[in-house]
């Protein structure tokens, strides 16, 4: 079977697995991206066995050497620090990560150069919007050039310039910043470690710690209310933050404390497209579902979305293949993410209590149906 000529638009974490997925079927592609070379980003990412699992089936294990393999989550309480729940992560039959995500994204880079070949992926190329003209569909970029296609896949994230021509809903701002830091390992006091997810729940507000770089250094999320997407900088002193985390217990401000400053991410979701393939152009990640990082399942849904992409190629119903396949999916995890904004951040209360005694029990399976493999296309 020939396949048309594929052009990527994104060399995120989707837009390359899907440039590896498009080889392993025999598809061509280049994939566009606006950044002049891969940005230098230290923080990490937690890479469910759900994801793994699809980067094990493209050969891609190798990616996954800096990374730690936690054995478990543990969910405490944000003033005494007591645990509400351990989650065993080592039950699964690929293994749960925590890593920095430069390496993924290197990892993956470099597999798309062994795949592609080494000019497949193209730097300081800004996509300015997809054109299907029926027999192929035309990408066009900011330096008014453009090149043609037999399919588009649009892998660009939040701010889609691919999506556009979907006519999205704009992305809903959730009320919440997320402010990131890597610490040195020995920073680390109090529950957090190089073996574990910690995370501690409170009053509009939640942390989140985890080991990577080989267990050297640890990612720490501090998720905080902010009424404004924007704020004065794209950065934190931590002092700022500990006033907002007044009253939380001391394992927490330690690491706050640690960090003196962090980025500033502010949390945005929307409901999936809900036909993100059309004609010539499909949409995967974040440009067809970005959803909050609650259930850290952005990067994993976009791995799982450009596998189906690619195993959907070969079918004559590829576009509503790959939306049946994906979007039930996607839906369930979109939704289950947007609760957590409501649910991690009870205040004391009944509801908290109800919250705290439910997840005390909660079986080891479940989350299962999210860490299991997606149904094949
Ligand atoms: C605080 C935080 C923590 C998170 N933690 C996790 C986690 O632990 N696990 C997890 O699975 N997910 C996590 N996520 C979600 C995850 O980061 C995203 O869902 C994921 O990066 C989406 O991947 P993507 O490839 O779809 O898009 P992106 O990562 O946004 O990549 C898009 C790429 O397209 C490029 N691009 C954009 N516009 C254009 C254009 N016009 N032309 C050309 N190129 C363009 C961008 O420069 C970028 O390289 C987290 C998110 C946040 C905010």
């Amino acid at each position: 079977m020939t396949h048309p000529d594929v052009a990527v638009v994104g060399a995120g974490i989707g837009g390359l697995t899907a440039a590896v997925a498009l080889a392993r079927r025999g598809a061509r592609c280049v994939v566009f991206e606006r950044h002049p070379c891969l940005p230098e980003d230290g923080a990490g990412i937690q890479v469910s066995p759900n994801a793994a699992a699809e980067l094990y089936r493209l050969g891609l294990e190798d990616a996954f050497a800096t990374a730690i393999r936690p054995a478990g989550r543990e969910i405490r309480r944000w003033r005494d620090d007591t645990v509400l729940s351990r989650v065993d992560l080592t039950r699964h039959e690929v293994p749960y990560f925590t890593m920095r995500r430069a390496d993924l994204v290197r990892a993956l880079l470099e597999a798309v150069r062994r795949t592609q070949g080494p000019d497949a992926v193209r730097f300081g190329r800004r996509c300015v919007g997809v054109w299907d003209e029926g027999s192929r569909v035309l990408v066009g970029f900011d330096d008014h050039t453009a090149t043609a296609a037999g399919l588009v896949i649009g892998a660009d994230g939040l701010r889609s310039a691919v999506a556009g021509a979907f006519r999205p809903e704009p992305p809903r701002y959730s009320g919440h910043v997320a402010c990131r830091a890597v610490l040195p390992i020995e920073a680390a006091g109090g529950p957090a470690g190089p073996d574990r997810v910690v995370a501690w729940l409170g009053p509009r507000r939640h942390c989140v710690a985890y080991p990577i770089d080989r267990g050297r250094q640890l990612n720490l999320v501090v998720t905080t209310p902010a009424p404004h997407p924007t704020g004065p900088a794209e950065t934190v002193g931590a002092a700022d933050l500990l006033c907002q985390y007044r009253g939380w217990h001391p394992a927490v401000r330690g690491l706050i404390g640690a960090a003196r400053r962090l980025g500033r991410y502010p949390l945005y979701d929307r409901p999936p497209t809900p036909d993100p393939w059309r004609g010539r152009v499909v949409l995967i990640g974040d440009a067809a579902h970005p959803m909050l990082p609650f259930l850290a399942q952005g990067a994993a849904q976009a791995i799982e979305d450009a596998v189906a992409v690619a195993d959907c190629l070969d079918r004559p119903d590829a576009p509503a293949r790959y939306a049946a396949t994906r979007l039930p999916r996607v839906r369930r995890v979109t939704e289950a993410s947007h609760a957590g904004l409501h649910a991690y951040h009870l205040p004391d209360g009944p509801e908290q209590q109800r919250r705290d005694r439910a997840m005390a029990v909660a079986a080891p399976a479940a989350l299962d149906w999210l860490y299991g493999r997606p149904a094949p296309v």
